[in-house]
């Protein structure tokens, strides 16, 4: 954690985040938080994982702040049932309660366990739609009539171009494109990136098109350009900060580091300075 990994993980403690979660409450920002984990293979370790989620839950009544989980940490890879029982438990606690997207073979069981909970009547959850695959434009017309709270992100995992785009330009279309079809399609809409320029059309296209600020969040990682993060609390906007936590911060802090050459130099130059 000291060699770099605590700029973008709110420490390995729930404690240790709770402060953190704090301070971005008074500074005017919403927060999420998520126990790092997945690939969970055991059951009874995918039930420790919901009892852990269950005080995070707790402690954070009274804030501005919900969970974002990983159905892979609740037991998807073993069994979609156990990871349906799972999510719920934690749903039926009434907090709102967002279910990332992981690697393309878990879409379909994403999609299903999502549209299984709604269908249950549970409306205080939301998924993700992630803009590099081809169908993502598909599963956002299949769910816009449930009214669906999604959070767009371009997609952080190595996937074949037989089923992703494969030229960052491209993502870059399909992120606008699915922005913009969620934001007018009446559901409610998170914006989670930290490429300005998608943040600003997307602004734009919500004032144009008369879409009030409570169909619409901002999301950034922590640790992912906080002066952009403060410049947009500072214009009025909702502004989530992703903010994680646990021991078992490795792949995450790999992806982070993956997205942009100038992190793996910040991470290297921490190591050097040692
Ligand atoms: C709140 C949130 C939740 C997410 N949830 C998921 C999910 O459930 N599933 C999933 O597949 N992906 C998820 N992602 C990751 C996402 O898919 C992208 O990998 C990530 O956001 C980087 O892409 P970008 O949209 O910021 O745009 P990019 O085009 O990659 O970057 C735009 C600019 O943002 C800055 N930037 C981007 N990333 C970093 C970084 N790591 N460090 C420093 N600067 C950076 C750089 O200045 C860059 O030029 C999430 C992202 C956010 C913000």
């Amino acid at each position: 954690m000291r060699l770099g990994a605590g700029r973008f993980v709110a420490g390995e403690t729930l404690d240790e985040c709770l402060l953190v979660l704090r301070s971005l409450n008074d500074r005017g920002f919403y927060a999420n938080t998520t126990l790092l984990g997945e690939g969970v293979r055991d059951e009874a370790e995918t039930r420790a994982v919901v009892a852990a989620y269950e005080e995070v839950i707790a402690r954070l009544d009274g804030m501005k702040a919900n969970v974002a989980l990983k159905l892979t940490h609740l037991g998807l890879e073993l069994d979609e049932e156990l990871a349906y029982e799972n999510v719920r438990r934690l749903v039926d606690r009434g907090s709102f309660i967002r279910i990332d997207m992981e690697q393309s073979q878990f879409v379909d069981a994403t999609l299903r366990i999502y549209r299984r909970l709604r269908s249950d009547g549970l409306d205080n959850v939301g998924t993700v739609l992630q803009a590099y695959l081809y169908r993502s434009e598909h599963d956002l017309a299949d769910l816009l009539p449930l009214r669906p709270n999604l959070r767009i992100v371009k997609g952080a995992y190595l996937e074949p171009a037989e089923i992703a785009y494969p030229v960052k330009a491209d993502v870059d279309a399909a992120y606008v494109r699915l922005v913009e079809a969620s934001l007018a399609g009446g559901g409610y809409t998170a914006v989670a990136t930290h490429d300005e320029r998608m943040i600003e059309g997307a602004l734009r296209f919500a004032e144009e098109h008369g879409i009030d600020r409570d169909r619409f969040e901002l999301q950034m990682l922590y640790g992912v350009r906080p002066r952009l993060q403060r410049d947009l609390v500072s214009r009025g906007y909702k502004v989530l900060v992703a903010t994680p936590y646990g021991p078992e911060w490795y792949p995450y802090l790999m992806r982070r580091l993956g997205e942009r050459p100038a992190n793996l130099l910040f991470f290297l130059q921490n190591l050097v300075r040692r």
